[in-house]
């Protein structure tokens, strides 16, 4: 059978949730027994997110090859449980990069490079690579941003090509727009979406779905005028209004009828029925009233919770699966350092202090760690939040008062993290950190080794810095364990500290591999710990 192509576009306003509705129409093909896959395509002109301020963008989120990706990729991974590579995000950036590499090595024999074909050519290539690398039977591919913007246009060109190229009866278009609620009359809106196709259908596209996303119920005379002004099938005009449980997206696009609409319209052969009732327990479980645990993250972006949107759903996955609400208490770092925010720090019963680059805020982080070593209170520290738990100790328990990581001062006489040997040469600092997946050998008898029950795992990386090996021998004389390290023995992955009930730091990010039905054990260890010490 030929690879089917699902292209998602978003019309009228940006921030929708089309990603999530990509991620969850994936779900109802792959619990049809379909192998899919999902890629983005990303208007800006970055190589990848991995240079952008998390202001701009959000979490970088990291697949298994090192790949630094936009969020969305997040949430297909999440909702489906897949493993997604490299080729499944795309951004203007790489395409222009390639195809001008390939100008400069002559290969375009004299030719004039132009959008159209050479750019459009490029980015079809890269979407073909999906099904190629995966296997996928399905490919869903979302482009970023909203149908109008400048950037996204060759994209879309592109998508409309593959229309023809690979055979109209493979290719379906869902559209995602908003239906604006006007106060004044108490109604909602259609006229923007009915743009939005419009401007849709002048680059050559016509939508085959409609998913209309709204806060209020949407009466049947709307879906009636959707459907007559932009051509649809009634069928294909699909209401989602907005819920509070993320992970309900897919129960209502199943109610919706969308999984056997497209496996109907696009041929598809479903080899199994759905089950949705993981899913069904699931929701109920998020929306059953359950004690509270309070666990503060004590992070640099913290006004921007995207910037943590994987930590946040780790959590969150971790409390679910012992019946427990996690509540977040956002904290800034830099407040800390000014002896602001302190209360929610002494009123969680567990502290996470995430992934981060730079200064900002490291003192702030440093006494986070210290308040969880000193008052025994359950931490997770990630990639940089196991860099400060090893600073903080070095300073306060092994007596270097000037110990840090050269990342913040390159001339401290205890640099206990330093940077990595293959690190310094590097000065390129798009793509160069030790990124993606990477063993690490679990130390019997540690609270990490318990908390995952298997002697060896695989994570995913995303940094420059590591533990100073010179420095290991003191800090185990001090009772800091290292419980993961890499197969060589050269890397400490893990560190904890043993007469604690629960501090451990990963040099990896975990948050990164946590599931909605499979939390990860370094979460469900603290949600654990933070339970039993809200318990008491
Ligand atoms: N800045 C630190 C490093 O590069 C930590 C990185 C991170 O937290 N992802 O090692």
């Amino acid at each position: 059978m030929p690879t089917k192509y699902l292209f998602f576009t978003g019309g009228v306003v940006s921030s929708v949730g089309k990603g999530v509705t990509a991620a969850a129409i994936g779900l109802l093909l792959k619990e049809r027994g379909l192998k899919v896959a999902v890629q983005k395509l990303d208007p800006y002109i970055n190589v990848d997110p991995g240079t952008m301020s998390p202001y701009q963008h959000g979490e970088v989120y990291v697949l298994d090859d090192g790949a630094e990706t936009d969020l969305d990729l997040g949430h297909y991974e999440r909702f489906i449980d897949i493993r997604l590579n490299r080729v499944c995000n795309v951004t203007t950036g790489q395409v222009y990069a390639e195809v001008i590499a390939k100008e400069r090595r002559g290969d375009y024999l004299g030719g004039t490079i132009q959008v159209i074909p050479h750019i459009t050519n490029e980015i079809k290539h890269r979407i073909g690579l999906v099904a190629k690398t995966t296997g996928a039977e399905i490919v869903l591919v979302e482009v970023g941003g909203t149908v109008g913007d400048i950037e996204s246009q060759p994209f879309l060109e592109a998508l409309r090509q593959m229309r023809n190229e690979v055979g109209r009866e493979n290719v379906f278009f869902v559209h995602v727009t908003w239906l604006p609620y006007i106060g004044a009359t108490g109604e909602l809106k259609t006229k923007p979406t009915q743009h939005s196709v419009a401007e849709l259908r002048s680059i050559g596209i016509a939508p085959n779905m409609i998913i209309a996303r709204s806060d209020y119920a949407v009466g049947d005379e709307l879906i009636d005028k959707i459907a007559l002004f932009c051509d649809v099938e009634k069928r294909a005009v699909v209401p989602m209004i907005t819920t509070s449980v993320l992970y309900e997206v897919p129960l209502l696009l199943e109610q919706a009828d969308v999984g056997d609409y497209l496996v109907e319209r696009l041929g598809l052969k479903a080899t199994k029925k759905p089950n949705w009732k993981p899913w069904a327990k699931l929701v109920n479980e998020v929306r059953r009233p359950k004690p509270t645990v309070k666990v503060a993250l004590v992070g640099k972006y913290v006004e921007l919770h995207d910037a943590y949107m994987s930590v946040r759903e780790a959590l969150k996955h971790a409390a679910l699966s012992i019946g427990v609400e996690v509540e977040i208490g956002w904290v800034h770092a830099t407040d800390l350092e000014k002896g602001k925010g302190w209360e929610i720090v002494k009123g969680a019963n567990g502290i996470v202090v995430p992934g981060g680059f730079g200064s900002r805020g490291i003192e702030g982080k440093i006494l986070a760690a210290k308040y969880a070593r000193v008052n025994k209170v359950p931490y997770l520290g990630l990639c940089l939040g196991m860099q400060v738990m090893v600073v903080e100790f070095a300073r306060n328990v092994l007596g270097y008062k000037d110990a840090n990581s050269t990342e913040f001062d390159r001339s401290t006489t205890h640099a206990v993290i330093d940077l990595m040997r293959e690190q310094r040469a590097i000065t390129d600092m798009g793509g160069t950190m030790r990124l993606g997946l990477y063993p690490c050998v679990l130390q019997p008898g540690t609270k990490t080794a318990k908390a995952y029950g298997i002697p060896k795992v695989d994570e995913r990386h995303r940094h420059r810095f590591e533990l100073n090996n010179a420095y290991r021998g003191e800090f185990e004389k001090a009772k800091m364990v290292f419980s993961g390290i890499s197969p060589d023995g050269k890397l400490v992955e893990i560190a904890e500290i043993a007469d604690h009930p629960y501090m451990v730091g990963s040099q990896f990010h975990p948050e990164f591999l946590s599931r909605p039905m499979r939390p990860h054990p370094l979460f469900l260890g603290l949600m654990k710990a933070a339970k039993e010490r809200s318990e008491k």
